[in-house]
């Protein structure tokens, strides 16, 4: 794989790395920008840390190790992350910032444990392994193509929007888009497409290497978990499913890793994100059906499908919202960017699958082609009290809305996103009362003239914050609250006056 089409790559190293599983790939020849690898391992972006010497480049600025050494790993790792994050850089056209200053560290081999896990407190993703009795070896997830893959998806979006904490579906669209990473860093690989050309035979209702989401971990850790059912399941997830959308307030809860069968949809995130990484599935499926009506072979058909899918999907990232994000505003804004690539051709390809799996009704994807309102700036603010200033003019200053990001976006774009915090009183059940500050969330697209091409407005219904309650005392009574130097997913933080603050945490487990 060269990603050589992205914006910021000047000169490429060569590297040996997993482009899946260790169980299913050998380690093949790839070309990244140097620039993120440096001499050991070491550049703006990211740092490798291990508690062993970690790899340094050869005489020719290459690392060119084979599988067997922690050096290997360490380098199959800063690769996998370095690789997703070009790709993305690739499909959007520009950087994709961190959510902190300084490079990302990397660490590969973490401790022992059947996990990973980025978080934004450590600045750092990580890595552990385990001795698995099933398989008779060590399971890394530092080998692991789709868990590295996924993890710096999470250490992406969180760059894009820090306002992703909480509510059941920005939590699972977190999942999601950590999934929807790792299929598509993996269909940057001529590779993976001719192997899964082979699994399914182009017909892409069928498993591949695609659907199956972390093969080797997955395949040890069904057999040695407590589900009998789960034992010969060649995968940790699979994107391979027909969920359709459906309020998490309908569906059972439930605790993670799974106690329910896979086939049961609950409004835990990782378990309700499969609704996305099904549909972003389904999404490449249609493309290239679509495609391979005109294509020479099914090779070209399936690069062309990944490549609109990719484009599409990475530009539609400019519009998503700040905070509250549903589903169908991730799913509006793909149709958004499709409606405008190559005139509309992929349009009704997508509107099928956001139809399909109840993610956008008929009416909504009709009001995507009425006109944005009237709106120009005569020029982009430069400070964040000029970003707030753009809101009195657009009639948005109903709230007390803080500048949250500034970020260039597609084709020259300006996204601009802000945050209004909303104080939400919660019941914790056996912990007590308590509350959290949420937030409604705004993102204003503008193109490279000054035009508004798109508004984002997500403010928190009851509906929401009842959501917000039941998954702050789903985490409260199953004891994942922590200390305040803790890890876990929220901590209870005491107030002089009034109830405990309840408060979720950057850090995103698996
Ligand atoms: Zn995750």
């Amino acid at each position: 794989m060269v990603i050589s089409k992205s914006p910021t790559v000047k000169d490429l190293v060569s590297l040996n790395i997993l482009p899946q599983d260790p169980l299913i790939s050998k380690a093949e020849l790839v070309q990244l920008d140097r620039v993120q690898f440096g001499s050991q391992l070491s550049g703006p972006r990211l740092h490798t840390k291990d508690s062993v010497a970690v790899a340094q480049a050869d005489a020719n600025g290459n690392y060119l190790l084979e599988i067997g050494s922690p050096q290997f790993d360490q380098v199959n790792t800063h690769g996998i992350v370095a690789g997703t994050l070009a790709t993305y850089e690739h499909y959007m056209g520009h950087t994709v910032p961190w959510s902190f200053k300084g490079p990302l560290e990397v660490n590969p081999h973490a401790g022992e444990g059947k996990t990973a896990y980025y978080s934004r407190w450590d600045q750092s993703i990580n890595f552990f392994q385990w001795d698995s009795p099933s398989l008779g070896k060590t399971v890394k997830t530092s080998q692991s193509f789709d868990v590295g893959s996924h993890e710096i998806g999470h250490a992406l979006l969180d760059g894009l929007r820090p306002g992703l904490l909480s509510g059941t579906e920005s939590k699972a669209f977190h999942e999601g888009f950590g999934d929807s990473s790792a299929i598509l860093h993996a269909l940057q690989y001529d590779t993976n497409l001719q192997q899964i050309l082979v699994d399914n035979g182009g017909d892409f209702s069928k498993p591949s290497l695609v659907t199956r989401l972390a093969e080797e971990f997955g395949t040890a850790f069904n057999k040695e978990d407590d589900n009998p059912k789960n034992d010969n399941n060649p995968y940790y997830r699979t994107a391979l499913n027909e969920f359709k959308y459906a309020d998490p307030k309908t569906l059972p809860s439930d605790s993670y890793p799974p106690s329910q069968p896979e086939e049961v949809l609950t409004s835990e995130p990782h378990s309700f994100s499969r609704i996305w990484s099904g549909s972003f599935y389904s999404m490449l499926g249609s493309l290239y059906n679509q495609c391979a009506g005109d294509a020479p072979s099914q090779l070209d058909a399936l690069r062309q499908a990944r490549d609109v899918l990719g484009s599409i999907w990475g530009k539609s990232l400019d519009h998503i919202p700040a905070a509250n994000l549903k589903f169908r505003h991730a799913a509006s804004a793909m149709l958004r960017e499709a409606n405008q690539l190559e005139g509309g051709k992929y349009f009704d390809s997508l509107a099928a699958v956001m139809l399909d799996r109840n993610l956008l009704t008929q009416q909504q994807i009709d009001d995507l082609h009425k006109p944005v309102r009237a709106f120009e700036l005569e020029q982009f603010p430069q400070t964040r009290a000029g970003a707030v200033d753009i809101l009195g003019r657009l009639g948005l200053d109903d709230r007390d809305w803080q500048a949250d990001q500034a970020l260039a976006g597609a084709d020259g774009r300006r996204v601009y996103t802000f945050r209004a915090p909303e104080r939400v009183e919660l019941d914790l059940g056996s912990r007590g009362p308590a509350f959290m500050q949420a937030e409604a969330g705004l993102t204003l697209v503008f193109d490279a003239q000054g035009k508004l091409v798109s508004e984002t407005v997500t403010p928190l219904s009851a509906d929401d914050r009842a959501d917000l309650n039941r998954e702050a005392r789903a985490v409260a009574e199953s004891g994942q609250l922590v200390g305040a130097d803790g890890f876990g997913p929220a901590r209870l933080v005491p107030r002089r006056e009034g109830p405990p603050e309840y408060q979720p945490l950057p850090i995103w487990k698996d």
